[in-house]
Order: structure tokens, then C-alpha cells, then sequence
């Protein structure tokens, strides 16, 4: 199963939805037609909540798009490509296959996104002024004071000076233009984002205990995201520079040791995990690659079965998705190894696997260029 769709192409930018949105989107809606709206506008019926709801969570999914889209307007411009929009749980993301090369474009990337929010805030705001007072719908009017919250909120958040967000990134520049050190600039704003983030989670927590439960929840989920954010932000960096250039045909596994489908477990374990040092295995079907089988997957079947069960059964086909090609980045194949938690990855050439890239091969290439500083 994929998980992304593309929606549309705005300005040759591709804008793909991961599924996650669809269950923040339902969870948007839900939370302002049975407390927010009711609340706030009471005495209208059951739908009129639903509809303020979903059409105010489809703004905020317009919103987040704009913010993101006025940040790739202006990197392009830049000359720094963008691969595309993805908006996701926590929002939206513009993945920049490079990072800006000099301070003063990264700033002016940076502070698009909040000025489009700013400027969306002040239109939703002039726009209820007008319904209110010369065609007061209330529903409307709450559906579009509710964008100029959302906005506002979108803009002061991304303001916060820790890094990755806007104002980390702004601050980041300000450091870098002043030192010319782009390291030492990212360790400061990402500890600052790191520090914001655990903020967050107390904050969650403290709002969970005294009763606001979804809200602190939701403070919570946001300050784990932003902590890692920052934290893989500068540890991308670092390695981004060291693996510039590098393919990963240059640096993957050639030779593998891949399983038939049709293996059973107890052969598995005899054969493979207890004989060679690897924790999982490319598992292929009449020499195609359908997945992967892990010492965890087996270990969900009881011994006693192990016999009659086949690697079929247990192996995890969702990698696919995951797959990289032998003419991609290292850089792509490590930033998908740090979002997911994976310790390899398989290299496929037009559907066919070619090899394997692990953890440890990208990390002896950084260690290799580290100790030679080049
Ligand atoms: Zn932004």
C-alpha cells in the first residue's frame, strides 16, 4: 500500500497527501462540530456542526498548502529544486532536495511562509467583516473566524525560533550570515527546536492532567515531532554534506543472501538467522523482490509451528514502498532510514533487486570522509 497519493501539480510542484492526513482531517472535524462550534455558535442543528467542521478542516488543509506553497515559490526562485508538497499530520512539508546555499536565501524562504499565513489571516478577517455585517450567516462567519485563528496560529508557531520551523530557520540564517559557520548555526537553532519540543510535551502533559485532554494530547504529538525534527535536522546536515555526491550503487551491498518465499520457518532460523549475522532478508519469489522477513516477524508465530509456516505468511511487503534506486542520493536513502527506523534498505532497478543499502554502509562512508576530511 502506498502511503501518499498525488493530488495536483501547482506550478510544476507536485502536492501529495499521506494517507495520515485523512485521519487528522476526520479527527479535525469531529473535535469542532461536537465541542468547538456547538460551544461557540449554539442553538443549530447536528449537520450545521458537521458542515462548519469538515469545510473549516479542508481551509485548514488550504491553509497549511498555502504556507508550504509560498515557501516553494520562493526556494524556486532560489534555484533550490523542490521535490514536492506532502501534507501529513502534523501539517505540511516542502522537501528541498538541497538546502539553501547562502543565508540571505534561506531567510527570504523562510519568512514566506509566515507572511502568506499572516496575509490569509488578515483576508479570512476582512472577509467576516463583510458577512458580518452585511450578510450575517452565522455558520459562515464561524467557519471564516476560525481560518483567521488558524492562520494567526499557523504563523506564530512557525515563528517560534528553533529549528526546523520558520523562525528556526530565519534565526539559523541570522547566526550563519554573522559567523559563516552553517554547523555551528544549525546546533544552536536545532537545540533551541529540541528544547521547544520537549516544552511542548510537558505542556501536553500538564493540560492532559488537568483536563484538557485532547488539546494536550495534540501538544504532545506536536513537541515529540518538532524534538525529532530537530534533532535528525542537524544530524541531516552533517551527513548531507559528507554524502553529497554520492550514489547509492557506490556504497550498497552487491552480493545478498535472499530467501525463497516458499521457506519455512524452523529452515529459516537453521539456515539463515543462526548462520549469518543479519537480523532480516530480502525475501523473493520466483527471483522477484516481494518483501522482507525480520528474527521479529518469526518470533509472532509459535515454535511449535515453525515447521508448517512459510516466510509468505509473515514477511512485511510494505518495504517496497520504501525502495530505493541504485541512481538515488545516499542522502535519500539515509534521511528514509532516520524518518522510518530502518536499518537497510533494499535497491531496486525497474522492479528488480539489485542489492541492499544498510545503516552501517552509509555510516562507514561518513566515518571514511570524516577521518580523511574531505
Ligand atoms: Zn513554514
Amino acid at each position: 500500500m502506498r502511503r501518499q497519493i498525488e493530488l495536483i501539480r501547482i506550478f510544476n510542484i507536485p502536492i501529495k497527501l499521506d494517507l495520515s492526513w485523512f485521519i487528522i482531517v476526520a479527527f479535525i472535524s469531529w473535535t469542532l462540530a461536537s465541542g468547538y462550534f456547538p460551544t461557540i455558535y449554539p442553538g443549530f442543528d447536528k449537520s450545521i456542526y458537521w458542515m462548519m467542521g469538515i469545510f473549516s478542516a479542508v481551509l485548514l488543509f488550504v491553509s497549511v498548502l498555502l504556507h508550504e506553497l509560498s515557501h516553494s515559490l520562493v526556494a524556486k526562485k532560489n534555484n533550490i529544486p523542490i521535490k514536492g508538497i506532502t501534507l501529513f499530520i502534523f501539517g505540511g512539508v516542502a522537501e528541498m532536495t538541497e538546502e539553501p546555499t547562502t543565508a540571505k536565501s534561506e531567510i527570504k524562504m523562510a519568512v514566506a511562509g509566515p507572511i502568506c499565513s499572516g496575509a490569509l489571516a488578515l483576508l479570512f478577517f476582512i472577509i467576516s467583516k463583510f458577512f458580518t455585517s452585511f450578510l450575517p450567516i452565522i455558520p459562515l462567519i464561524g467557519i471564516l473566524k476560525y481560518c483567521v485563528f488558524i492562520n494567526l496560529a499557523l504563523m506564530i508557531f512557525n515563528l517560534l525560533p528553533g529549528f526546523p520551523l520558520d523562525g528556526g530557520r530565519i534565526l539559523r540564517a541570522i547566526i550563519w550570515n554573522s559567523t559563516g559557520d552553517i554547523k555551528k548555526a544549525t546546533y544552536t537553532t536545532s537545540r533551541i527546536g529540541s528544547s521547544l519540543g520537549v516544552f511542548l510535551i510537558i505542556f501536553g502533559f500538564f493540560n492532559i492532567f488537568t483536563g484538557n485532554f485532547i488539546g494536550g494530547l495534540w501538544f504532545a504529538f506536536i513537541g515529540i515531532f518538532l524534538k525529532g525534527a530537530a534533532e535528525s535536522g542537524y544530524q541531516q546536515l552533517l551527513t548531507g554534506r559528507l554524502l553529497h555526491g554520492i550514489k547509492i550503487s557506490e556504497i550498497m551491498t552487491r552480493d545478498l543472501v535472499t530467501i525463497e518465499d516458499s521457506t519455512t520457518l524452523d529452515k529459516l532460523v537453521d539456515n539463515y538467522f543462526l548462520k549469518h549475522r543479519y537480523n532480516s532478508y530480502p525475501v523473493v519469489s520466483n527471483g522477484n523482490f516481494i518483501g522482507i522477513v525480520s528474527i521479529h516477524d518469526v518470533k509472532q508465530i509459535p515454535r511449535k509451528d515453525w515447521d508448517k509456516v512459510d516466510v509468505r505468511k509473515i514477511l512485511d511487503s510494505k518495504i517496497i514502498s520504501l525502495c530505493v534506486s541504485p541512481d538515488d542520493d545516499a542522502t535519500s536513502a539515509m534521511s528514509k532510514m532516520v524518518r522510518k527506523g530502518l536499518g537497510r534498505i533494499p535497491v531496486l532497478d525497474n522492479g528488480k533487486l539489485v542489492g541492499i543499502v544498510s545503516h552501517r554502509d552509509i555510516m562507514q562512508i561518513i566515518k571514511h570522509k570524516m577521518d580523511l576530511s574531505v
